[in-house]
């Protein structure tokens, strides 16, 4: 499972710091009450923008891997949420998305960056859309809206702090919750 790893770094200064070795988890998410055996289970890599580390622990009782995944990632997918908010904002001020996926991603075909676009604006409709419904009313589900709103220019990785009950069960790229409502459903009864 991932949970917030609760530092408020950019990504230059979380790389220069090596913050993924100073992390700490007070206690596990599964055993809140202790005696489950929770231990540091070394760090997984991220690499894309650049090659860093994420902390991980594993809980014997759960049988689970627990990491700290800090703010500025994207979850269960590659980059940055700035770097997905800012693909999703060229792709409103260009004509056309295959304009889009040119300009953002001059060195693959049209057809993957198509596909690498539609992707990223899929997933942040779905994140807007659902908290649209969660709590923030009288406003549509576009980031234009939530920069309004939230009077922010970087809408996701605000999200992440005012979504944060939800993230569990919320789908990427904000939430650390499987893709879709359906999927979570179905992992969740083959747990039981
Ligand atoms: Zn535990």
């Amino acid at each position: 499972m991932q949970l917030r790893y609760l530092i408020d770094l950019t990504m230059e200064e979380y790389i220069e710091q090596k913050a993924w070795e100073h992390a700490e988890l007070d206690h596990c998410p599964f055993h809140p009450e202790g005696g489950c055996g929770l231990a540091r289970h070394g760090t997984y890599p991220r690499k894309f923008p650049e090659y860093c580390l994420v902390p991980r622990w594993y809980c014997p009782g759960a049988h689970r891997t627990i990491s700290l995944l800090p703010d500025f990632f994207a979850s269960r997918f590659p980059g940055t949420l700035d770097e997905i908010e800012d693909a999703v904002n060229t792709a409103g001020s260009c004509k056309s998305q295959e304009e889009a996926a040119f300009v953002l991603r001059p060195e693959i075909s049209l057809p993957s960056g198509l596909r690498w676009l539609r992707r990223r604006i899929q997933y942040v409709k779905e994140a807007l859309t659902i908290l649209v419904g969660l709590f923030v009313t009288e406003c549509a589900p576009d980031l234009e809206s939530f920069r309004k709103k939230l009077g922010t220019n970087r809408v996701l990785s605000k999200l992440r702090e005012i979504a944060r009950e939800y993230l569990p069960s919320m789908p990427p790229f904000v939430g650390f919750g499987p893709r879709s409502a359906k999927r979570y459903c179905r992992l969740g009864s083959s747990n039981n």
